[in-house]
């Protein structure tokens, strides 16, 4: 869907006429007020500003635009939300967009298979040299090499000078973002890259690893693009869907290599999220091959974190759950290294309930004869089990656990409710929590309720690029963004630009503001008061940033010398700030 007509869509409508139709709402001076529907509350502190078209919760901090709105009530997706916006403003979602859409798609789709292929060459010549010994080492052959389509990004912008050389188009390469969004650099640079399928075969990202230790992030995906979203993609799972399917169960592990390894030792039903949990988007995928999920983790205590947090949307969505914990400090694949395929088979054949689960880890934490701690164990397993939505499954599972647990099922029922209760509460101390602990920004907010009331000043702020915070930086991208499609920036607009649900609500809060708080003639000073705070706190990071590559090559006993003379250099700028 082209972005032209998501501005278009949120032209014709009115968020005021939208969420209306959900709560009941009432005027209060120039907007409204409502009492919230995402946290419980008796007075109202829902807001919306019929002018900027876009909404806020002082309670819960929640807020955005109509499709956000849609998408939070409606628990639907981006796509969905916009649908039901454009058939309100009967818009037919311009079939143009949806075509340009499909072809940019093919054009990324293509130059992701260009560089694969290009990445897998590379790696078997002069410059994969070390890449290839060090999957030799990990047990990993040229046949897998060559199913698994892994390959090597060399540095000095191989692929950039290769597109040049071919007279591809760079468009393509950046569409795909294996390069830049200037076209001017190439993303993987020193890395082994393993392509990232879609259920449908096509490639739609990349992993990479470095190769170097000492470079970080150890392991970089592909940037969100028209093709690959982060938290829709499996590795592995177009390798594992035939199997999933005739095995009947998917084994859910977490990194690249494990999910190589067991593909390669036959337990071909493997898949991983990349780096993150597992989301309703992962699941709506697997569900159409199974319902059953093993989940494989290393045994230590991030790998037991890792495996709970995941048991929450599994057990939602209503699949059967089993779990595998290794030994801690083993991942599948460094377990198959130490002991062999059999072993693993051994161990998973092994694999628990959750309730079983649940009550060996909170036996290890707790003294099971002392009945205080009992209940505290029961109550931990009372909570996965009230995420299952099957009424007749979760009895079940309550008469297995007051079995185990030697308990009448009548009290198991009672705590059950109380949970419940608890659940919904806790989903409010979240939000909560997540708005406390946001740093002061109030020279951030103040920047940007002057920006949002006088244009001028957002020209202003453009021009100090480079020397700001991450988070207004990225704001102001996505202004100069809606410039260049040739939209006005206005809040709600801007929203659309993103997706990370604290940037949006940072943007409500800001905006819901009526801006007469600020008086004219004191305008300029506070913007540039602000300014200032704002590049000090930029400063004072990177300074940061500097101490610890500093303190790193110290204790490397390496040359630091132009750190120092950065940090000397930075120094000298926060001097001046002041
Ligand atoms: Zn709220």
């Amino acid at each position: 869907m082209g972005n032209v007509s998501v501005e278009e869509i949120l032209e014709k409508i009115d968020i005021v006429e939208i969420v209306s139709e959900y709560v009941k709402l009432k005027k209060s001076g120039s907007s409204y007020k409502a009492l919230c529907p995402f946290h419980p509350e008796k007075t109202p502190s829902f807001f919306i500003h019929p002018e900027k078209q876009i909404f806020h919760c002082f309670g819960c901090g929640i807020g955005g635009n109509a499709i956000k709105f849609l998408m939070n009530i409606e628990k639907i997706s981006f796509y969905d939300a916009l649908k039901i916006l454009a058939n309100k403003a009967d818009i037919e979602l311009s079939k143009k967009a949806d075509i340009k859409e499909s072809e940019e798609k093919k054009k990324a789709k293509k130059a992701n298979e260009y560089a694969a292929n290009l990445y897998n060459k590379v790696l078997f010549s002069q410059y994969g040299k070390r890449a290839l010994e060090y999957l030799y080492q990990r047990d990993i052959r040229d046949e897998h090499i060559n199913k698994f389509l892994i390959g090597f990004a060399p540095s000095n912008n191989y692929l950039l000078n290769k597109i040049e050389e071919e007279r591809l188009n760079k468009d393509e390469f950046v569409l795909a973002a294996l390069l830049d969004e200037d076209g001017k650099e190439d993303i993987f640079k020193n890395r082994i890259v393993f392509p990232i399928y879609n259920i449908r075969e096509e490639i739609i990202g990349f992993g990479g690893r470095t190769i170097d230790d000492q470079i970080l992030p150890k392991y970089l995906n592909t940037r969100e693009n028209i093709l690959f979203n982060k938290s829709a993609s499996l590795y592995g799972i177009n390798w594992a869907k035939e199997s999933i399917k005739s095995k009947g169960f998917i084994i859910l592990t977490e990194g690249y290599f494990d999910v190589l390894k067991m593909h390669i030792n036959g337990l071909t039903n493997t898949v991983a999220p990349m780096g993150t949990a597992i989301t309703d988007l992962h699941l709506n995928i697997l569900r159409k091959l199974t319902d059953r999920i093993l989940l494989l983790f290393d045994g230590d205590d991030a790998g037991i974190r890792a495996c709970l947090r995941n048991l929450e949307p599994i057990l939602k969505k209503g699949f059967e759950a089993k779990i595998c914990m290794l030994p801690a400090g083993f991942d599948p694949d460094k377990f198959i290294d130490e002991y062999g395929v059999s072993s693993l088979n051994n161990f998973i054949e092994k694999s628990q309930n959750f309730i079983d689960f649940a009550i060996s880890i909170n036996s290890q934490l707790y003294d099971m004869k002392n009945s205080r701690a009992r209940a505290i164990v029961i109550k931990e397993v009372l909570k996965l089990i009230s995420y299952i939505s099957d009424e007749i499954e979760k009895y079940e599972f309550l008469k297995e656990l007051a079995e185990k647990m030697d308990i009448k099922i009548e009290i198991l029922d009672k705590y059950l409710e109380e949970i419940k209760d608890e659940n919904l509460s806790e989903k409010n101390k979240e939000r909560f929590y997540t708005k406390l602990n946001e740093p002061q920004m109030d020279a951030e907010k103040f920047l940007f309720e002057i920006a949002f009331c006088d244009k001028k000043y957002w020209e202003k702020l453009s021009q100090y690029k480079g020397q700001l915070t991450e988070r207004i930086e990225e704001i102001i991208m996505a202004g100069e963004n809606l410039l260049k499609k040739g939209f006005e920036i206005t809040p709600s607009f801007l929203i659309n630009e993103f997706e990370d649900e604290g940037i949006v609500n940072f943007i409500s809060s800001i905006a819901i503001k009526d801006n007469n708080e600020i008086p004219e003639d004191k305008k300029e000073k506070i913007f540039n008061d602000c300014l200032k705070k704002v590049k000090q706190k930029r400063l004072l990071s990177e300074i940061e940033n500097c101490k610890k590559k500093m303190k790193e090559k110290m204790e490397n006993g390496d040359d630091y010398e132009e750190e120092l003379k950065k940090m000397q250099k930075l120094l000298y700028q926060l001097k001046k700030e002041k």
